[in-house]
């Protein structure tokens, strides 16, 4: 039996709406429609169970937060039992009197999303014209209340070479902390590869200019990176291993041990409808099923860097996808039987267009 540490962060999906149509999105294809979504006092249920169990942070996502008309009174429940809330947005929608309704509730940080340093490419990237100025106007909004802002950069193939551009903006929007996070393939952004991913120049071209900003704005910004796991030769620990620190909760109250888990087959997703966050992270299959090291397979049982307990054996559904088994070794590992396959993935996306993320049937813009 396993020691089971609590969970330190909740994602809360409150929704899957969202007015824009990021063709890189980490939501399903399936999307989940407003009636699906848990209520307001559900989910404030979930926020006193997670403070309970031991979680330390909330993050608001989605989706669209902002869509909830609840948001407040959401954002006021996680701070009273005690939860540091951060709202992950596209800053669609915000305006200063909502924002200040979610400071006095308790709102402690929030996150920005940012499609590119052009508006107009912007705008094509979230599928919405109009949506750079609205971010613009949200980073200033969200500085004038005096809150944390972190900018949350995804770079791809048709962004990368405006990335020194990109970390400038950040900076004038007055962030205290850029995170440039390369596409990570699963949901929309496994739909749109061939026109998301970058070749290798590409991705070393950027990787010098992250360095770069990193020593130019110490103690200005900090910059984080992500890197893309298609790339690497290690794979990362994903969502910091399999039922270690973090969970994820669908707008309909399925629990996962990571945003891409329900494409898992025979993975038996529990509910908050029907069950306590207490059972669910301790018991329930979908987060003892790859806890651990003890399912591991060959090459991960033998490992010969030792690294069974630092990546966890990677990404259980990039396993899937790419090597058809949830517990093999994650192919990004070069000990993979199946690392050719991440290799021939590599070969840089043919075409530019965009199948934008929708709640209908997707229509290739
Ligand atoms: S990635 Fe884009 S479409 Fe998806 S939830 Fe975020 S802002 Fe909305
Ligand atoms: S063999 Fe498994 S544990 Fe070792 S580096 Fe590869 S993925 Fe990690």
């Amino acid at each position: 039996m396993i020691a089971v540490e609590p969970p330190l962060a909740l994602l809360a999906e409150l929704t899957h709406r969202c007015p824009l149509r990021c063709p890189y999105c980490s939501n399903p294809l399936e999307l989940a429609g407003a009636s699906a979504e848990l209520g307001t006092a559900a989910w404030q249920r979930v926020f006193s169970e997670a403070a309970e169990l031991g979680v330390l942070q909330v993050h608001f996502s989605g989706g669209e937060p902002l869509v909830r008309r609840d948001l407040v009174e959401l954002v006021r429940h996680a701070a009273e039992v005690g939860l540091y809330g951060n709202l992950i947005t596209s800053g669609i929608r915000l305006d200063a009197e909502r924002l200040r309704a979610l400071a006095e509730a308790g709102l402690e940080h929030v996150q920005l999303s940012l499609q590119d340093s052009e508006i107009a490419l912007g705008d094509r990237i979230a599928g919405l014209a109009g949506a750079q100025e609205a971010k613009r106007r949200a980073a200033s909004l969200v500085r004038q209340a005096g809150l944390p802002l972190t900018v949350n950069a995804v770079v791809h193939r048709q962004n990368l070479e405006r990335l020194d551009e990109i970390i400038e903006l950040a900076v004038a929007l007055g962030a205290d902390r850029l995170e440039v996070a390369h596409v990570q393939y699963y949901g929309w952004a496994l739909r749109n590869r061939d026109a998301l991913l970058p070749d290798r120049n590409q991705l070393e071209t950027a990787t010098a200019a992250v360095e770069a900003a990193r020593a130019r704005l110490a103690g200005v910004m900090t910059v984080d990176y992500v890197l893309p796991d298609y790339h690497a030769h290690r794979p990362k620990a994903c969502m910091g291993g399999w039922g270690r620190t973090a969970m994820v909760i669908a707008p309909n109250g399925d629990v996962l041990p990571c945003q891409a888990a329900s494409t898992i087959p025979g993975l038996e997703l529990a509910n908050v409808r029907e069950h306590p966050l207490e059972w669910i992270w301790n018991e329930s299959d979908a987060f003892a099923r790859f806890r651990g090291t003890d399912w591991m397979q060959e090459p991960c049982r033998s490992c010969p860097l030792g690294r069974q307990e630092v990546d966890f054996g990677g990404c259980r559904c990039q396993a899937l996808r790419l090597a058809g088994d949830a517990a093999a070794t994650d192919p990004v590992c070069r000990f993979s039987p199946h690392h050719d396959r991440v290799v021939a993935a590599r070969e840089p996306g043919r075409g530019d267009d965009f199948v934008y993320r929708t709640m209908k049937r997707p229509a290739r813009v």
